[in-house]
């Protein structure tokens, strides 16, 4: 696979559901995690996604005020091109990333390209989708037992430390 390129599934603009506020949500093809339960099955070839050139990708997810999302499929299963896109992205735009994977944040912690691609993004949401822990209206996840992850807080106290808004401080105060 060239890391000049993309495999995306589809991408989704002004959603309010892959992160807080508006977003440019890149959905990528391709998953190896293969949860119960999964809702974007089709999804998990990587070549049921369209080859793009990450520079078009940039100009199209970056085009208007939102900011972007990286969700799937696996998003780390294509960290390599993921790392050179937002990279692309911090360089020229004020926007934030937030990546969703199937992966833990311990799990990625011991890839070294996970890692990297982890580096580069803001929020995380992670673990498996499961089935067992499904709730309707849980924020930004599919299932409780994923976690919300403010990623630079994370590695700069080497523990896991999760992201919240105000709404969710008053939630937590409760
Ligand atoms: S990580 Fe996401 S796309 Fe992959 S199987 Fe789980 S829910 Fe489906």
């Amino acid at each position: 696979m060239s890391n000049n390129v993309l495999y995306v599934a589809d991408i989704i603009e002004s959603t309010i559901v892959d992160g807080i506020g508006f977003r440019t949500s890149l959905y990528l093809s391709g998953c190896d995690i293969c949860c119960e339960g999964c809702h974007n099955k089709k999804f998990w070839d990587i070549y049921s996604g369209h080859p793009m050139k990450i520079d078009e990708v940039f100009e199209k997810i970056t085009v208007s005020f939102t900011n972007v999302t990286f969700i799937g499929g696996e998003p780390m299963l294509q960290a390599e091109s993921l790392v050179v896109l937002a990279e692309k992205i911090k360089n020229n735009t004020n926007k934030d990333i937030w990546i969703y994977s199937g992966h833990t944040y311990e799990e990625i912690l011991n890839n070294k390209l996970y890692l990297n691609l982890l580096k580069h993004c803001d929020v995380l949401v992670d673990g498996k989708y499961d089935e067992k822990f499904f709730q309707n209206n849980i924020r930004f996840k599919g299932s409780t037992n994923q976690r919300i992850i403010d990623i630079n807080k994370s590695l700069e106290k080497n523990k896991v430390v999760l992201w919240s808004d105000e709404e969710d401080s008053l939630c937590y105060n409760h």
